[in-house]
Order: structure tokens, then C-alpha cells, then sequence
């Protein structure tokens, strides 16, 4: 039995923003039932995993019932999405539960995902099945052991329901996640777009006291807000980048301003290295394909602090526009400087000068024109530093295609400090062995949906510690095999 004062509720989104959220609660569902459960997440949040995995916390977990303290709501907010305005798209599946302090003292969001219509789910049944539900606990989980800041994952419920969708009818499922917040651009744009100018203000005051509180005397505290937003959002994308990660759907409604990456719906990780790798089937035209996202979260950047301008300079809009948009510029040399750091730390180089900048990017070429695999690739790099390139240049088809390059790279890294074995060591410390390979998630979401878990909880196991490579997960290890296809991607609704 899971005890009313099991949670501890501090809502300050439910207090200090009213208008901003619909207050809301979960349907009611047959047959509640935990199929994955983050014991260590819970106990971070201060909750105890054996309690909830009970009955009462399944139908928590589920939406199907509130806990003691909890003042679910759905979020309201905007969004533009592959480019154009959707002025009102909001939690149209989702709840907020609450806010818990966790054990570090930071306040984080409980939110529920697939617990029903809610007043902002236009055509949608506001429901979310099984594959998708597990596919992000398992991404999100991938990202959190990779060190990528992420929402994470709680619980994934099933709810005993049969949810129609496109190839048929599936199990339906709740994701319980946390976050540090589900503030987004969207937020801001929502009110931003309707000229309430006082709201925007009161919500740019509740980001700053919730996630920059540094900043709450300061006089220019607005752009000051934009600034460490942007630069967060230029470290997140540059993390993205160094382990091969293709978000799929940066619209405004899915950037947050805590600087997490927030919902997993059609991404994935690229095996061959492609600058234009795109897998979301319904991103025609390849908008957020990887190499493309730094300049993606740029251009969300600019839509942000459209939302601030007024409160920026509310005398002078032309001042306003011409602060904000030196700072949106700057996040191009923020985001190279990060990206390079990222880089170069992958090559075992810590402290980057500018012609390294040359070495990475060689490198990608020769690695992009001869679809050599990403994450393999830099992994085995580590040997070629401690004396055996074989596995590096066994990834080629002419294995003396790397040779010019790996020469310069050596060259290079004997004038880093430290040994050249303890440069090898810090290599490993980045470069994953084990990254969600898209054959290993579709399998184990086949099987989980035909109530098979034992894959999902193995591929789980795998990628909770990606750079330590153990004996019997070779398979794990390697891209999808030639007759695995073309990777394709949904939404996941
Ligand atoms: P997403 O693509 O998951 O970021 O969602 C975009 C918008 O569509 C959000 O406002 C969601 O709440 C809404 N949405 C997605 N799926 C559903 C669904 N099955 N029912 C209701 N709303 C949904
Ligand atoms: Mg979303």
C-alpha cells in the first residue's frame, strides 16, 4: 500500500501560474500494471520503488488515480512546428502531477504521458501504446548513461486498454517521466502570440526563479535568461552530435528552457556516419536530419526571444531587436566552440586548438564518403592510440584509406599532456561501446508488445553502462545488419 505522504508535492507551476495550465486528471483505466520501473530514478525522487511498484502505485503511475498533495493540470502552450504556427497545441495526452525535490534538493516535474484527452487534445484520443511508451524510457535512459541531460523515465504502465493505431490495435501504456521542468520555447510563444505580454513576463520570472537564480537581480535579467537558455541549448545539441543522436522533431514544443532533451518520438542514433541521415517518416524534406540541428535549434533560439523582445527593452523594440539578435547570432561560434570540444575530446584531444577543428572534419569526410560507422569508428580509435589501428582500419573496405589521417591524428595527440595510454583511457570515457542500435530497439519493442520483455530488459541493461564493453553483448556492438533496410521512424502516437 502505498502511503498518502509517500509524496511529497511542493507545485509551484499549479501555484504561481494560474492561466497557464487547465486543471486536469487522468482517466480511469481497466487494469493498471508496472512493466518497467526505474527503481534507482524513484529513489533519487525520494520515493520508495517497493511501494510503488504495488497496486496503488500502478494506478498512480497509470494516471488513473492521484496521489495525496498531486495538482495534476495540463500545460498549455504553442509551438512551431516543422516551421509553421500551431497557436494552441498544449498537453494534449499528458499531465503534470506535481513537482518533488529530489535528493540533491532540485525540483523536478512528474508527468505522465498517455492519460487521456485533456482539453488541448484537438483530434487525438490522448492515449500512447506500448512501443513508443518503452522506446522512450529506453532512449531516454540511453542518453542519461551517455551523460546528455534528458527527462527520464519512471515507469512505463500498461493500462489493460486496446489502443487503435495504425497497423492495429496495441496495448495501451502510460510513461511516467521526470524533468527538470517542462517549460518551452512554446511556452513563451503561446502567450507571446496573443500579446500577453504580462503572462510572457511572469513566466520568464518563474524560469529564472526556477532555473536561473542567479540571475534575479539582475537588471538585463531577460536577455541574461536567453543567453544561458541558448548556451545550454547549443552544449545539448553539440552532446547530441558527438554520440551520432538525430532528436527527429525540433519543433518549438519540443526544446525545453532547462536545456533537457525532451520527447522521444521518432529519433534515433545513426549507424553509417551521414550529415543528411533523417529517419522520421514524416520529415520529407529532411529539416532536423543530423547535421542540420545546430542550425534548427538557432532558428528556435530566434523564436524565443521573439517571446522576450517587450520585456528585453519594452522603450525601445528597436533596441530590443538589436540586442536580441547579436545574441542569437552568437550562438554559432558558443555552439562551434562546444561541438569542437566535444569533438576533439572523442579524438583524446582536451584542450583543442583551431586546426584541430581541420582534423575532425577530415576525418568526417573520409568517414561520410566510405559509410563507416559512427559510434565503431571512435570507439576503435582508442586502440589505434594504444598501438593497434587494425580494428580502426578493419572498418574500411581499403583499409589504407585512413592511414594519411591516422598519422597526423598520432602526431597530434603525443602533444596533449599525459601519456599517450591515459589519452586512450579518456577516449573510452566518451566513446561509447553500446548505443541504442536501431535493429536492437525495434526487436525488443516487437517482443515487449508481444509480452515479451526479456529483450527490452537486456538491451536495457546494455545501455546503461555504454562505455564499458562485457563479455557476450558482441551484438550489441555492431550496425544493423544490410538486410535490416533503411531505417524509419513515427511519431509514435
Ligand atoms: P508531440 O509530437 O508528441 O510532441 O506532440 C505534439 C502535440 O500533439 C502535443 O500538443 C501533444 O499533446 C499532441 N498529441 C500527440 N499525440 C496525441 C494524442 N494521441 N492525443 C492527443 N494529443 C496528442
Ligand atoms: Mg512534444
Amino acid at each position: 500500500m502505498i502511503r498518502a505522504d509517500s509524496f511529497t508535492f511542493d507545485n509551484s507551476y499549479a501555484l504561481e501560474l494560474e492561466g497557464f495550465y487547465a486543471p486536469w486528471k487522468g482517466e480511469s483505466v481497466p487494469d493498471p500494471q508496472i512493466v518497467m520501473l526505474n527503481r534507482d530514478l524513484a529513489e533519487e525522487l525520494g520515493l520508495d520503488p517497493d511501494e510503488l511498484a504495488n497496486e496503488d502505485g500502478a494506478a498512480i503511475l497509470a494516471g488513473s488515480e492521484a496521489p495525496e498533495g498531486a495538482a495534476p493540470l495540463a500545460q498549455v502552450y504553442a509551438g512551431h512546428q516543422f516551421g509553421g504556427f500551431s497557436p494552441r497545441l498544449g498537453d494534449g495526452r499528458a499531465l503534470l502531477v506535481g513537482e518533488l525535490i529530489d535528493r540533491h534538493g532540485v525540483r523536478r516535474d512528474l508527468h505522465l504521458k498517455g492519460s487521456g484527452r485533456t482539453p488541448f487534445s484537438r483530434g487525438g484520443d490522448g492515449k500512447a501504446v506500448l512501443g513508443p511508451v518503452l522506446r522512450e524510457y529506453l532512449i531516454g535512459e540511453a542518453m542519461h548513461a551517455l551523460g546528455v541531460p534528458t527527462t527520464r523515465a519512471l515507469a512505463a504502465v500498461t493500462t489493460g486498454e486496446r489502443i487503435l493505431r495504425q497497423d492495429g490495435p496495441e496495448p495501451g501504456a502510460v510513461l511516467a517521466r521526470v524533468a527538470n521542468s517542462h517549460l518551452r520555447v512554446g511556452t513563451f510563444e503561446f502567450f507571446s502570440a496573443r500579446g500577453e505580454t504580462e503572462k510572457v513576463r511572469r513566466l520568464a520570472d518563474y524560469a529564472i526563479r526556477r532555473h536561473f537564480p542567479e540571475l534575479d537581480e539582475d537588471d538585463h535579467r531577460y536577455l541574461q535568461m536567453f543567453r544561458k537558455v541558448r548556451d545550454r541549448q547549443a552544449a545539448l545539441v553539440a552532446q547530441w552530435m558527438s554520440v551520432g543522436f538525430v532528436h527527429g522533431v525540433m519543433n518549438t514544443d519540443n526544446m525545453t528552457i532547462s536545456g533537457e532533451t525532451i520527447d522521444y518520438g521518432p529519433c534515433a542514433f545513426m549507424d553509417g556516419y551521414d550529415p543528411a541521415a533523417v529517419f522520421s517518416s514524416i520529415d520529407h524534406r529532411g529539416r532536423y536530419a543530423y547535421g542540420n540541428q545546430a542550425a534548427i535549434a538557432q532558428w528556435n533560439l530566434a523564436r524565443f526571444v521573439e517571446t522576450l523582445l517587450p520585456l528585453i527593452d519594452p522603450n525601445d523594440i528597436d533596441h530590443a531587436i538589436e540586442v536580441a539578435t547579436e545574441e542569437v547570432e552568437a550562438f554559432g561560434p558558443v555552439y562551434q566552440r562546444a561541438w569542437l570540444e566535444r569533438m576533439s575530446a572523442k579524438l583524446g584531444v582536451d584542450r583543442p586548438e583551431e586546426g584541430d577543428r581541420d582534423l575532425v572534419e577530415e576525418l568526417l569526410g573520409v568517414v561520410h564518403a566510405h559509410d563507416v560507422d559512427f559510434t565503431s569508428l571512435f570507439r576503435r580509435l582508442g586502440e589505434a592510440a594504444r598501438g593497434d589501428p587494425r580494428p580502426t582500419r578493419a572498418l574500411f573496405v581499403d583499409p589504407t584509406t585512413l592511414d594519411a589521417w591516422l598519422g597526423t591524428w598520432l602526431e597530434r595527440l603525443v602533444r596533449e599532456p599525459g601519456t599517450v595510454g591515459a589519452r586512450a583511457d579518456a577516449m573510452d570515457r566518451v566513446n561509447p561501446v553500446y548505443i541504442p542500435r536501431n535493429h536492437k530497439v525495434e526487436e525488443a519493442l516487437d517482443a515487449a508488445t508481444a509480452s515479451d520483455l526479456e529483450p527490452f530488459e537486456r538491451l536495457l541493461t546494455v545501455i546503461e553502462r555504454p562505455f564499458e564493453r562485457r563479455a557476450g553483448l558482441e551484438a550489441y556492438e555492431v550496425r544493423a545488419p544490410e538486410s535490416f533496410g533503411p531505417y524509419r521512424t513515427f511519431c509514435g502516437t
